[in-house]
């Protein structure tokens, strides 16, 4: 990024508002404006179809866009919802930006880590946003294991500050911290820094969901919706219930009013104008490969 200068794992949002904070624009919109940086709410985790344009600007070549775009977001986790091909297609029609958001229940707001600023005060002289602190549902530290901090909400773009600032402020809030989530968030991780890496695997670990998530045949049918079932009491048996109520509203609802099942919402989706959130995919993953972990967890207080 010969534009944009990155410190090791950080987020590029991060390093175009440190480059809009040395600017002499008497305002960071202004000067992003400019920059042909159109997002007024820069999104922490999504696949926002505003940065990936901004991105566009800044290389000319597509492949070099994308490419960035996956090592400097936390973009790559999309890999498993969609082929690359098909996940460009998605980004730029906006297919991505509003994917079942209403029933995540874990913060999509900037995330960061007070040991982290330390560190990279002290290193690189400015503390700044980490990629990985972004990844959907994380709430720990990939780097000391804390847990992370959420910045509030922005009105607009002039109120992204640096990690350092939001600290210093005070207006921030700390990400429920549990044994469960931690092993939640070291799977995550190492599927993202995999994904990343390799662009083939995400594509592979959907196939793996998909084998063994087979329905005998289409549609919603009494006999698929039995099967849904079955397997909906086996999943909410098998995954820790803190893990559960982190990423589904749902599970955090004192009285629901109708059972939520995840598994129809995998396995009868026939929404083709959204594309499939990874975190459902990646729930379903853990499921499958970590029954076993989920059980061994202490029990919720
Ligand atoms: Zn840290």
């Amino acid at each position: 990024m010969a534009l944009f200068p990155l410190y090791p794992g950080e987020h590029m949002i991060s390093a175009v508002l440190r480059r809009a904070m040395l600017s002499c624009y008497p305002s960071r919109k202004q000067y992003l404006t400019d920059m042909a940086f159109t997002c007024k709410f820069p999104k922490a985790g999504s696949a926002c179809a505003d940065t990936f344009g901004f991105l566009q600007e800044v290389y000319a070549c597509e492949n070099e866009t994308f490419a960035n775009w996956i090592k400097h977001t936390p973009a790559s986790l999309w890999r498993i919802s969609e082929d690359d091909r098909t996940l460009l297609k998605s980004v730029k029609s906006g297919r991505c930006s509003n994917v079942k958001n209403g029933v995540l229940g874990f913060s999509q707001l900037w995330h960061f880590c007070p040991r982290c600023i330390k560190d990279d005060k002290q290193t690189y002289g400015v503390s700044y946003w980490h990629e990985s602190h972004q990844v959907h549902s994380v709430t720990h530290c990939y780097i000391h294991g804390a847990p992370l901090l959420i910045a509030p909400k922005m009105r607009n773009i002039d109120q992204l500050l640096l990690p350092h600032q939001v600290f210093q402020l005070g207006d921030y809030t700390s990400a429920f911290s549990h044994p469960a989530l931690r092993d939640w968030d070291d799977f995550v991780l190492s599927i993202h820094e995999k994904v990343k890496k390799n662009s083939e695997l995400g594509c592979q670990l959907r196939k793996q969901v998909e084998q063994v998530l087979t329905l005998p045949d289409e549609g919603r049918t009494n006999r698929n919706l039995a099967i849904c079932d079955a397997m909906l009491k086996d999943f909410e048996a098998s995954v820790h219930p803190v893990i559960l109520k982190h990423l589904f509203h749902y599970y955090g609802k004192e009285t629901p009013t109708r059972r939520f099942s995840i598994m129809s919402a995998v396995m009868l989706s026939t929404d083709k104008r959204t594309v499939m959130h990874p975190v459902f995919l990646l729930i379903m993953l853990y499921w499958l490969q970590n029954r076993s972990i989920a059980n061994a967890l202490p029990t919720a207080a």
